[in-house]
């Protein structure tokens, strides 16, 4: 599966530079001190859109807070999607995302979903290549360190009836990010939650909106205070079958190295992470199946050994292993409780090609500096 190559229009967007950017040494401290999402690069790049006229405005200008009327439709009724990926630093100095074309068609389901406009995939394009040729020296170079993108659209419309607005504002902020597990990868503990679902079907499930990460805010609290970091939510129609993490999808590793993870329903948010997963575990000869897969099979399957690992996956951690699994009714080691072999190779596989220590045999990789 090749992503298909589409030009960018980053030539489109006017520079207006930041007029007090961040100095080298002020840039290099903050490169030397990373954690996720707190510190941003000095522009973002932005357009706005207008029923009627369509896209216009393409900038990149200094990063700074928005003017936004309080009546802007999506602080009433969160008509908002957004993106996320990554501008990985090659040991040569040379800059690359992985698949971003894959980002730029989901971002426009995900608008479809939520009745917005569609952004053109040159315009998702142009927009990363320009803000990453102004603010390229903010992408961190040390290990499995990255430059994170957030491309979001939200109804900027200062109007309180209901109805998709007439006016969208696409921007795109950039967040030096170091590795998700400073000091090693460790594997995370998992809250199943059987109260609260964070999509059913014929809603959002399937979209990359705000909304569906508001209401996985509880259930996480709820994880937290049982000494779990994460939460896994199970299908709304029955309470069975396992969907998802918050922000990551699931593998399971079986002890005779099948490797199964839940099929998309629509209620299931398709990771870019978890369809290269698939790939490059078939590509190394592992049989991947992709079908409904129930709590009780997995924790019996924990008991009796059947399964080895679990492991979840997504663009902003990679691949984590899964140590532990709990809930009201039990609390299960999956494994020894340690990384696993499979989860640990399938990990080094996918970042070898992000980071260009691999051949990258897909055209997955699309250089931007
Ligand atoms: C973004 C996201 C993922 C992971 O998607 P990637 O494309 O792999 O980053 C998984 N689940 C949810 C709910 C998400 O929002």
């Amino acid at each position: 599966m090749t992503d298909t190559a589409t030009t960018s229009n980053a030539g489109a967007f006017e520079v207006r530079p930041n007029p007090a950017p961040t100095s080298a040494a002020a840039r290099a401290e903050a490169l030397a001190d990373l954690r996720f999402g707190v510190q941003f690069t000095d522009h973002m790049a932005r357009m706005q859109w207008r029923k009627d006229e369509g896209w216009n405005d393409r900038r990149v200008e200094a990063y700074a807070p928005l003017q936004l009327d309080p009546a802007a439709a999506v602080l009433h009724y969160a008509q908002e999607i957004f993106e996320g990926l990554k501008v990985y630093r090659w040991e040569d100095g040379s800059l690359h995302l992985f698949r971003p074309v894959a980002n730029a068609e989901r971002f426009n389901r995900s608008a479809r979903r939520l009745a917005m406009p569609e952004l053109p995939v040159e315009d998702f394009l142009g927009s990363i290549e320009a803000l990453v040729a102004v603010d390229g020296e903010w992408v961190p170079g040390s290990e499995e360190s990255s430059l994170y993108l957030r491309p979001f659209m939200f109804a900027s419309e200062a109007f309180l009836g209901v109805r998709p607005a007439h006016v969208m504002d696409y921007l795109l902020i950039a967040s030096p990010v170091g590795p998700y597990f400073p000091g090693g990868v460790k594997p995370v503990s998992i809250w199943v939650a059987t109260d609260y679902h964070r999509a059913g079907p014929g809603g959002t499930g399937a979209a990359k909106c705000g909304g569906n990460y508001a209401a996985s805010l509880l259930p996480q609290q709820e994880a937290y205070a049982h000494g779990c970091q994460q939460v896994m939510f199970l299908d709304a129609r029955e309470g069975k079958f396992l969907e998802e993490l918050g922000g990551m999808n699931l593998f399971v590793v079986r002890a005779d190295g099948t490797i199964e993870t839940p099929r998309l329903t629509g209620t299931i948010l398709e990771g870019i992470t978890r369809s290269s997963v698939i790939q490059l575990l078939e590509d190394d000869g592992k049989k991947v199946v992709e079908r409904d897969i129930t709590l009780a099979e997995i924790t019996a399957g924990i008991d009796s050994g059947d399964i080895a690992e679990i492991f979840a996956c997504g663009t902003a951690a990679v691949v984590t292993p899964v140590g532990r699994l709990a809930s009201e009714s039990f609390d299960v080691t999956v494994g020894t409780g340690d990384a696993g072999s499979v989860t640990m190779a399938i990990r080094e596989r996918l970042t070898d090609v992000q980071y260009g220590r691999a051949d990258d045999v897909y055209g997955w990789m699309h250089r931007v500096g």
